[in-house]
């Protein structure tokens, strides 16, 4: 397929965690890329350490804010001359039971993850369909939108909102050559705000284990007994959008290590 000479990617919600792990894979693999976070200070701080304004840009988007994505999708075009990948994976977890869970904690997982990715993907679609060079659109979801667990009504819910958005996108987008798909990780404990922020603590409360523990204790419940890592999630993303990978639509990669059936 067809893409700028130097592809060019968008990543949400990467100057932390997985997706600065993404940015930090797409850029290793010759991509511009855009790095789009609530907080400026840190997306220019994690574009720098991938070397500079010729390889990578920070900008301050809020993925609820259709004129804020507007923005960085234009600073895209604007400093690096195209578009060609776009990952959706700016998120929050609130970790509550149902009769915890309020109306304004389902609305915050909602609107950001659920009505942000829309936004992004539409954003970014109108601009690929455009080009008329195919282009790749990337959910980062979760194990969370397939398998139900206890106190996590809010963010399973807005998970599996995004399953089904690869789905449609996939089946809207062929057409132009856009494919479309998702990646479901779980357990990434190191690197992951989500996880330092307090879910971490909640979850292995939930668990019984020590917090410090947790990515352990992940790892030895999985089929592979191995820790996930953000890089592991980078790499799922790198084979999707990569040049070997052309015919694959609307599919999502668990990025978990294995699950029990049971
Ligand atoms: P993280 O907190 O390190 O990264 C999330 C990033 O999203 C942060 O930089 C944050 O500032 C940004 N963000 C939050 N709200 C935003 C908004 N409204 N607009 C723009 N940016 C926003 O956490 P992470 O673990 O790296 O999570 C990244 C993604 O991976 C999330 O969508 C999460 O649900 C998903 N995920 C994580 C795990 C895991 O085990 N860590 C498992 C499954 C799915």
């Amino acid at each position: 397929p067809k893409s700028h000479a130097t592809r060019v990617a968008l990543v949400t919600g990467a100057a932390s965690g997985i997706g600065k792990a993404i940015a930090t894979r797409l850029a290793a693999e010759g991509a511009c890329v855009v790095i789009a976070d609530l907080d400026l200070e840190k997306a220019e701080a994690a574009a720098a350490e991938l070397g500079g304004t010729d390889v990578a840009i920070g900008v301050q988007a809020n993925v609820t804010s259709e004129a804020e994505i507007q923005a960085g999708i234009e600073a895209a075009l604007l400093q690096f001359g195209g578009l060609d990948l776009v990952v959706n994976n700016a998120g929050l977890s609130i970790s509550k039971p149902l009769l915890e869970t309020t109306e304004k904690d389902w609305d915050l997982q909602h609107d950001v993850m659920a009505k942000g990715s829309f936004l992004v993907s539409k954003a970014a679609a109108r601009v690929l369909i455009e080009q008329e060079m195919g282009g790749d659109i990337i959910y980062i979801s979760s194990k969370n939108s397939v398998f139900a667990g206890p106190n996590n009504i809010a963010y399973s819910a807005t998970k599996a909102d995004q399953a089904h958005q690869v789905r449609l996108l996939a089946a809207e987008l062929g057409e132009y050559g856009v494919k479309v798909n998702g990646i479901n990780p779980d357990g990434v404990v190191r690197g992951s705000g989500i996880f330092a922020g307090g879910w971490g603590a909640k979850r292995a409360a939930v668990y019984g284990v020590p917090e410090e523990e947790l990515g352990a204790y992940y790892a030895q419940r999985t089929l592979l007994k191995r820790e996930v890592l953000p890089e592991n999630v980078a790499n799922a993303v790198a084979v999707l959008t990569g040049s070997d990978l052309t015919h694959t639509t609307g599919l999502h990669i668990p990025v978990d290590a294995g699950v029990a059936a049971a």
